[in-house]
């Protein structure tokens, strides 16, 4: 999904998705929730692409996309309701591993019953279903405090997620917390970066069943997580800790995001995005910030970013986006060029390229932390 603005519009586009014959209708009023109507289109034929239109008041804020198993169809949600909308399914959203703790994400309230059986420690979770769709599980990696987690259906509404614990660690605490229900393991900073420099949280856009932009053949959640893969290893280098919001091709809500850069109390939040227009000539980089305390981040980065790579100046901006809107830290969101002008894709497409990139943010960080 993306938002264009003059006139404010989101558009969420359905690849490989054909409008049946039999839709008729092709325009629906809203006017509602800030949407004045939705519109369908075929946008392309070959591959298939259905285009929905949703023509917006300015001031809408942001909204998100997701496949809901429980409709077999995309819904839209604003930014951070989508636990809310799904509630009535009972579902388990997520399972993230966030330094030395395990948390489940429900779309309600997650009570669990937890108990050692033999070496494994196991939680059930009662009226509740894994979503059709695949679960996103962590990572685990040998240096975090889990060995395997398997996680199933029980007969009946049951959900048990049975965790192997790595050597040396144990279960300090488990408690239900509104939607989530989170595993704390003894050893402080698993996981977690450690070292003494600014904690640096790099959220690539989209990802998983949400692309984000397309254009030429290219999805922006590809580009946001090549361009982020260099901020983290230059970053890392410089002695920063350096946690992603996705370290693979998953999909993230907004929410979670923000979630990440809360739980390891990030010091700044940098969101990593590729533009696109109905103009194929729109080119540049924009980088955009809401909060008082993220404007002397937005601004230096914006400045190193246009001295050094070459692409034109969109400006420094604001922009009620979710994730630098919600999070409390110092936070930006860069929109590093346009897919879709053929020659700002194909040079950010480029792996100098986004290096460049990547090490013209990384030297923005360390003046902006004056190393
Ligand atoms: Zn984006």
């Amino acid at each position: 999904m993306r938002r264009v603005d003059s006139p404010d519009r989101l558009i969420v586009d359905l690849p490989n998705t054909i409008i049946s014959t039999a839709t008729k209708e092709r325009s629906f009023p809203a006017n509602r929730l800030g949407i004045q109507q939705i519109r369908l289109g075929q946008f392309q034929n070959r591959p298939p692409i259905t285009r929905i239109v949703l023509d917006i008041d300015q001031e809408v804020a942001d909204w998100e996309t997701a496949y809901d198993p429980s409709v077999k169809g995309v819904r839209l949600v604003p930014a951070g309701q989508l636990a809310v909308i799904q509630k009535r399914a009972g579902n388990l959203l997520a399972v993230r591993l966030i330094g030395d703790r395990l948390i489940f994400v429900g779309d309600g309230p997650l009570q669990a019953k937890a108990e050692f059986t033999g070496n494994n420690y196991k939680v059930t979770f009662p009226g509740i279903s894994l979503p059709a769709q695949t679960l996103s599980g962590p990572k685990l990696t040998t240096k975090g405090p889990l060995d395997r987690l398997r996680i199933f259906q029980d007969p009946g509404s049951e959900v048990s997620a049975v965790l192997a614990l790595g050597p040396g660690i144990q279960v300090t605490k488990a408690e239900s917390r509104k939607n989530q229900f989170i595993i704390q393991f003894n050893k402080g900073q698993i996981g977690q970066p450690t070292g003494e420099g600014p904690l640096v949280v790099i959220d690539p856009g989209h990802g998983g069943t949400d692309p984000g932009a397309m254009a030429g053949g290219r999805n922006e959640k590809t580009l946001n997580f090549q361009v982020a893969q260099y901020l983290g290893q230059i970053l890392s280098q410089k002695g920063y800790r350096v946690v992603f919001t996705r370290e693979d091709d998953r999909f993230i809500p907004l929410q979670g995001r923000v979630d990440i850069a809360e739980q390891v109390n990030a010091n700044i939040f940098v969101s990593i995005h590729h533009n696109a227009s109905e103009n194929t000539a729109t080119d540049g980089i924009q980088t955009y910030y809401i909060r008082e305390n993220s404007h002397r981040l937005a601004k230096i980065v914006h400045r190193n970013l246009i001295s050094r790579v070459g692409q034109p100046d969109r400006g420094l901006r604001t922009a009620r986006f979710y994730v630098i809107r919600k999070t409390t830290m110092p936070a930006i969101l860069v929109e590093m060029g346009y897919i879709t002008n053929p020659a700002e894709l194909a040079l950010v497409s480029q792996a100098p390229h986004q290096r460049l990139a990547a090490e013209s943010i990384a030297r923005a960080l360390d003046e902006y932390f004056q190393k």
